[in-house]
Parts: structure tokens; C-alpha cells; sequence
């Protein structure tokens, strides 16, 4: 449930309230909104709901006490009804603008990284990714170089300016990814990993988080509820595709998610057409697809030659591919950016209705 403060609300009464929650055994999660403040109760409530809304409702300050039926709180709209706005390095993802990630699958040289960074910084991408950890299907395939490649990133963020993003595969890479990357990626095969969930959950960088290729919407927040309930409120979503019975693309895009999350999360969203389609020619379209339906970003994948490459050459774009489609994205985004936006939730009651959803184009 969700205890709205009021707007004249002070300091000591929202103090109050969160004393009363812990008292409860439960815990606070707090949300000062452009308005008035916002305590998410959050913990097993279970069946002291009617009395405990009737309590908190009680104490001084307090305007409402909403139950909420969603099982993801701190992630969801009621909640923050703001867009999270998330800023490292010189860049900022959600805040209408288009973030365009792009570099190899894997770091496979100093020189095919660098080659990669150098023509993608000056064609547009905000964001460096390439995979130092890879998790590959077989075990025989190239497993990425590690923290060498970690260090090339480094050297190559130092060269381009480009704040980069790299894949952390188990919680004991946690902090050595972190020393070098800007942004933590969490692969599809690890999104419900719950101790790595909780271990980026407490370092202070943003993570990003791919949807399990067989999860749906609500499982993916119920992960990214983990990461914000361990303290990292910075988080990225990123649809890269699901398992349907589709063979001819080796996944599934489901471009539908984007408009649908932005309902139901204050969350960025960045959509990967490389992972969803595995096919480098599918890459643009649906590229242009994802910012044409309100993505807050694409992640591609970019490759000097892709068939020398050691993992997705398949997939990978050209360096004159992905100008082009870099040019193309831009002018959509400039043409259809906020367009068909919903306005705010209307279907749960909540804080959400309190405030606008300002920035939002
Ligand atoms: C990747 O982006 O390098 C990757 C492995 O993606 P996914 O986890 O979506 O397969
Ligand atoms: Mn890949």
C-alpha cells in the first residue's frame, strides 16, 4: 500500500509515518514527488491489510492510504508518477530523449573494440556497450576476454567520451564490473537471478535489465522491484525478445512491452533489435520500430566485419549499416517522439492521479 502525505505535510510527520511502519515490521520506501511525498509500505502484509490502512490513515499528516493490488511497488506509476530520469558521465536516459547503445557483442581485441567505439561515437551512440563476460550457449564458444576486455572498455570510454556498458554475469563480478563500467548489464539468462538482482541493488551505477526471453511483463518488474528494493533505484529495461514459436527470428520483438511498461513503470525502457531478431537486416526496421512506439532507447550490436566476429556476427550491424540506420532513428524520434503517449494510469486510483506527468514531450 501506498500512504499519501499531504501536501503541507511536515518533515516530523512524515518521520511519524515511517516509525509507525517499521513498528509494524514492515519497511518505508519513501518518494518526495513534486508535490507531496509518497511512503510505499512494502513486506507481508497479509491479512492485517484493513486494520493497518485504518492505523496509518490515523496518523497526522497523512491524506490517504491507498492499497495497491500490483505485486511490484517501488517500480510501478502509483508509486513515482514521474519518468526516472538516469544520468552517468555526461549522458541522461528517460528524459525524452533517444539513447542509442551500440558497439560489438563481445570485446574480442583492444583494436576491433576501438576501431567499433571510434566509428559509432562519431555516428551518434550515447552509450559504448561491448561483452567482456559472455554468456554463451556452449561452452565451447569464445567466453569473452574478462577484465582485459574490462580494461579496453575503460581505455576506449577515456578516447570516445562514451560512457559504456558492459554484462556482469554473477554476483562476485559485481564490484569489478562496477569499477570500470558506467552501466551494469543483466543478461536475459539472469534476470531472474535473484542474489546478482540484489547485488546490483547495491552499488551505486545504473544497471540495466534485459526481460528474461521467457518471462513476461510482471516477472520482469518483479526483478527490477529487486534491484530497486535493495537500494539502486537506477534502473534500465530492455526488451531484446522472447521465445515464441517464430523460427525464422531468434526471438520474438515485442515492441507492444514498450508502451505497455511505460504505463506501468516510471522506468526507462531501451529495446535491443539485435538479440530479438539475429538477423542484421531486421536490425533498422525494428530499431525504427522501437523508437517509433516511445522507447527511451535501442541497444545494437556493431561490428567492423562481422563475419570474423567471434559471437552474433549474424546479427551485427556493418559500420555503414549502422550510420544509416543511426540517421534514420533520429528522424523518426524527432517526428514521433511522445506521440501516443497514454495519459496517466487511469484504471488504478492512486497518487498517480495527483501529479502530471510533465516532461514527457
Ligand atoms: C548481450 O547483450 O550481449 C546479450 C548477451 O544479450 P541477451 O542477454 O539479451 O542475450
Ligand atoms: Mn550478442
Amino acid at each position: 500500500m501506498f500512504v499519501v502525505m499531504a501536501a503541507t505535510a511536515t518533515e516530523a510527520e512524515i518521520l511519524g509515518v515511517k516509525s509507525h511502519i517499521l513498528a509494524e515490521g514492515l519497511t518505508p520506501y519513501e518518494h518526495a514527488g513534486v508535490q507531496r511525498t509518497v511512503i510505499a509500505v512494502v513486506g507481508e502484509i497479509g491479512g492485517r491489510k484493513p486494520a493497518l490502512l485504518g492505523r496509518l490513515g490515523a496518523l497526522p499528516g497523512v491524506e490517504t492510504v491507498t492499497p495497491i493490488s500490483r505485486p511490484f511497488k517501488l517500480t510501478s506509476r502509483e508509486f513515482h508518477p514521474e519518468d526516472t530520469v538516469i544520468r552517468f558521465l555526461d549522458t541522461t536516459v528517460g528524459d525524452g530523449g533517444l539513447t542509442i547503445m551500440a558497439g560489438p557483442c563481445s570485446i574480442e581485441s583492444r583494436e576491433q573494440l576501438f576501431e567499433t567505439a571510434e566509428f559509432v561515437a562519431a555516428h551518434g551512440a550515447t552509450v559504448l556497450r561491448g561483452g567482456a563476460f559472455k554468456p554463451r550457449t556452449s561452452p565451447y564458444s569464445f567466453q569473452g576476454l574478462g577484465v582485459e576486455a574490462l580494461r579496453h572498455l575503460a581505455e576506449a570510454r577515456d578516447r570516445t567520451g562514451l560512457p559504456v556498458i558492459t554484462e556482469v554475469m554473477e554476483p562476485n563480478q559485481v564490484d569489478i564490473v562496477a569499477e570500470y563500467a558506467d552501466v551494469l548489464q543483466i543478461g536475459t539468462r539472469n534476470m531472474q537471478n535473484y542474489s546478482l538482482l540484489t547485488a546490483v541493488g547495491r552499488i551505486a551505477r545504473p544497471v540495466m535489465l534485459k526481460r528474461g526471453y521467457g518471462a513476461t511483463v510482471e516477472e520482469w518488474l518483479m526483478a527490477a522491484e529487486y534491484i530497486v528494493s535493495s537500494g539502486n533505484p537506477n534502473v534500465i529495461l530492455c526488451e531484446r525478445g522472447i521465445r515464441t514459436f517464430e523460427t525464422y527470428t531468434r526471438n520474438t520483438l515485442d515492441l507492444s512491452a514498450v508502451p505497455l511498461l511505460h504505463h506501468l513503470t516510471h522506468l526507462p525502457v531501451v529495446v535491443d533489435p539485435s538479440h530479438a531478431t539475429g538477423k542484421r537486416w531486421l536490425v533498422p526496421p525494428l530499431a525504427i520500430g522501437g523508437a517509433a512506439v516511445g522507447a527511451d532507447g535501442v541497444m545494437v550490436e556493431v561490428h567492423p566485419r562481422p563475419d570474423e566476429a567471434l559471437s552474433d556476427g549474424e546479427q551485427s550491424l556493418t559500420l555503414p549499416m549502422y550510420a544509416a540506420m543511426v540517421d534514420a532513428l533520429r528522424k523518426v524520434h524527432a517526428e514521433v517522439a511522445g506521440l501516443g503517449r497514454d495519459p496517466l494510469p487511469t484504471e488504478t486510483p492512486g497518487p498517480g492521479h495527483v501529479i502530471a506527468r510533465a516532461h514527457r514531450p
